[in-house]
């Protein structure tokens, strides 16, 4: 079958999610991004019009079922179903778990994996019946390791990992490949919370010796996106040899 070249990547108004966008930009594909922030998304998308890519950029909270199908139904109408799914989107949550409330961990569950379902059920239909498309689920080193202070955190990585190896032997037989991309550390706004003292000992832990760039984690995504489709149910981990 031939590839589809719509993408529609969650959470992609800055940090990894953006840089996979302007990644696919380079090879041509129209471009469908979400998040919650209109301003920034905005902004992205200009950047990436002036670039001259096709893009669409749908305001959309992921965790939130009736925002996936507003995001779908955009795509939809624009450019027609995706035939790639980046799911992209996810916060994080530094404190222990003990003083953790139901609704933080609500809320990280619902945008971390829920909407991995959400929008998966939504992107499946139509690329069963086109007989290819492609999912990458951006997951985490601590999906596997686990990390103190970051159960929540850890646990819907670790389930993000699950899901792709199910959701990959389900869609297999359909030819649309599932994978993960687990990263390690990686020098988005999600590790703005970090002091440099902390920056420096983290890095000091990475036998690269640095953060890797959103850039880098890109380039993995476009390659296991265009990878052959024998290549399925993997979790690939990008971390400069940290885990
Ligand atoms: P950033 O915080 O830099 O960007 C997150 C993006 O997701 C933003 O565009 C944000 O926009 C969007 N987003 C967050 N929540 C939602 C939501 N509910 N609905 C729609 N969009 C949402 O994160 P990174 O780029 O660093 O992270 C990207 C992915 O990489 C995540 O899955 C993360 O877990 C993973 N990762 C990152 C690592 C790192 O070190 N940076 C390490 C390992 C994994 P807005 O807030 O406006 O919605």
């Amino acid at each position: 079958m031939k590839p589809q070249k719509t993408i529609l990547i969650t959470g992609a108004s800055r940090g990894i999610g953006r840089a996979i966008a302007f990644r696919f930009a380079r090879e041509g594909y129209r471009l469908v991004l979400c998040a919650r922030g209109e301003e920034a998304l905005a902004e992205t998308r200009a950047r990436l019009l002036d670039a001259g890519a096709d893009c669409l950029a749908v305001p959309a909270d992921v965790g939130d079922p009736d925002g996936c199908r507003r995001l779908f139904e955009a795509c939809i109408s624009s450019f027609g179903p995706p035939g790639l799914l980046v799911n992209n989107a996810a916060v994080s949550h530094i404190g222990l778990l003990q003083d953790m409330s139901d609704g933080q961990w609500d809320s990280l569950m619902h945008t971390n994996l829920y909407s991995l379902f959400y929008c998966c059920r939504l992107a499946i239909p139509p690329m069963v019946r086109a007989g290819w498309g492609r999912i990458l689920n951006i997951s985490s080193v601590w999906g596997a390791a686990g990390a103190s202070c970051e159960t929540a955190y850890s646990a819907s990585k670790g389930a993000v990992n699950a899901f792709t190896r199910a959701l990959a032997k389900e869609l297999a037989p359909s030819g649309i490949q599932v994978n993960a991309l687990a990263c390690g550390v990686i020098d988005t706004d999600m590790n703005r919370f970090l002091t440099e003292e902390e920056r420096t000992a983290l890095t000091g832990e990475i036998p690269a010796g640095r953060m890797g760039q959103p850039e880098e984690a890109a380039e993995m995504a476009y390659r296991l996106l265009t990878a052959p489709s024998y290549l399925t149910g993997q979790i690939v981990t990008l971390d400069g040899g940290w885990q």
